[in-house]
């Protein structure tokens, strides 16, 4: 079978891909249909963060699969795989997290977290920052990365204020009475991995309390231990206690399930009917998060994940140094990270010829890749995707 000729000309794609056909893979490595082995520090767009073929998460799907699916009137009903996910997610949550909604995609519980804010505060004013993404519906479209992209979708579904990433003055000078919600990342991942200066969320929390603003928290890409501790709200000093928390990605280790975390004061202000959906917080799903946050926890993978975080950004460190000319940043957290060049049209010829040497990262736009390895991976891959990014740069000089 041509698997691209066939893509090709019978799917519809919205980006220029990779000629690439992955068939399987193992741990942090893949292959593809010529049986070529990859290391994959991409993990499906940080998503595989327990690897390929994890036994824990094949056990899970089979020993579901083999009870239900799907369950009758599902959402309409109780389910004990669902049951089992909330009590576990809870110990890991932040303490004013009291409940969670399950649902399918990260852009849907953004989604669903702007409609909700919307309705709850009777407001239509939502401020996001510049370079975030929250998701391709139409909703989350109206509050990612700045007006240009979301012009393109009009009119916009908020009344969207974007402002500097980081700048405090400017979220305070944007939020009013009118404002129903801000919404953040603590690491803006699809904007190149930029984080958060510290304080600049608790003072957006502080705001949100003085105005009467709800305050989400998009930890879809950095939730999960990625950055090297559960949640990347607890890097900082101060308490986080968002109104609501999104979750995704790692949440399932690459089945398609997603989540959204509310405080008490927030649940009880919502109705029936206010969301919903047909495979929201489905047995599959929840039972196959339940193996993998319970992997996480059990074995305390965000220690580890900090330890190797900064085993790589050091290794990246030393990479800029070789090529400063080439590269003008090294940024990350944990096993979230980038490598930032000086040229923005770097990124698809780099993206190529890593992969052309064996190794899978992620393309970023204006001249980033990040490197987002699963979470279990061995000092020897970080070891030789370094040592592979360095035979590569050295190709452009
Ligand atoms: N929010 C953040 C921070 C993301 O990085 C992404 C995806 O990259 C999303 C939301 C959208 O998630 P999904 O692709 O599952 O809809």
């Amino acid at each position: 079978m041509d698997t691209i000729d066939i893509e090709n000309r019978l799917g519809i794609t919205f980006c220029d891909r990779l000629p690439l056909a992955f068939t399987h893979g193992k741990g942090s490595r893949v292959w593809d249909e010529a049986g070529r082995e990859y290391l994959d520090f991409t993990s499906g767009w940080g998503v595989t963060c327990l690897g390929h073929n994890h036994p824990g998460i094949t056990q899970a799907i089979t020993a579901q699969a083999a009870k239900i699916i799907q369950s009758p009137n599902a959402g309409f009903t109780y389910s004990p795989s669902r049951a089992a996910l909330l009590a576990l997610l809870n110990t890991a949550l932040p303490a004013n997290l009291a409940r969670t909604y399950f649902c399918n995609s990260g852009a849907e519980a953004n989604d669903a977290a702007l409609k909700l804010a919307r309705k709850i505060t009777g407001r239509r004013k939502v401020i996001s920052n510049l370079g975030g993404f929250h998701g391709r519906t139409f909703n989350t479209l109206s509050v990612t990365r700045g007006l240009e992209n979301s012009g393109r979708y009009t009119p916009k579904q908020h009344d969207t204020v974007f402002v500097p990433f980081g700048d405090s003055e400017a979220m305070t000078a944007a939020i009013d009475a009118d404002t129903a919600a801000v919404i953040v990342e603590p690491i803006q991942g699809e904007g190149g991995v930029q984080i958060a200066p510290p304080g600049y969320l608790a003072h957006i929390q502080a705001q949100c309390r003085q105005h009467g603003t709800l305050f989400i928290v998009d930890e879809i890409q950095t939730g999960f231990c990625r950055t090297g501790k559960f949640f990347a709200i607890e890097h900082e000093a101060e308490t986080i206690a968002p109104d609501f928390l999104t979750l995704g990605k790692g949440i399932a280790g690459g089945f398609p399930f997603a989540g959204f975390a509310v405080s008490d004061a927030v649940a009880g202000q919502m109705e029936n009917d206010d969301h919903g959906g047909t495979y929201c917080g489905n047995p599959l799903g929840c039972a196959i998060s339940h193996a993998v946050v319970s992997t996480l926890l059990a074995d305390n993978i965000a220690n580890e994940v900090a330890e190797k975080g900064n085993v790589l950004l050091a290794k990246l460190e030393r990479l800029k140094t070789t090529y400063p000319a080439l590269i003008s940043h090294v940024r990350g957290r944990g096993l979230l990270t980038a490598l930032a060049f000086h040229d923005p049209g770097l990124t698809r010829p780099l993206t190529e010829a890593c992969a052309e040497a064996g190794l899978l990262v992620v393309p970023t736009r204006n001249g980033i890749i990040r490197l987002l390895p699963d979470l279990l991976v061995s000092h020897a891959d970080l070891e030789e995707a370094v040592a592979i990014l360095n035979r590569i740069v050295g190709t452009f000089r």
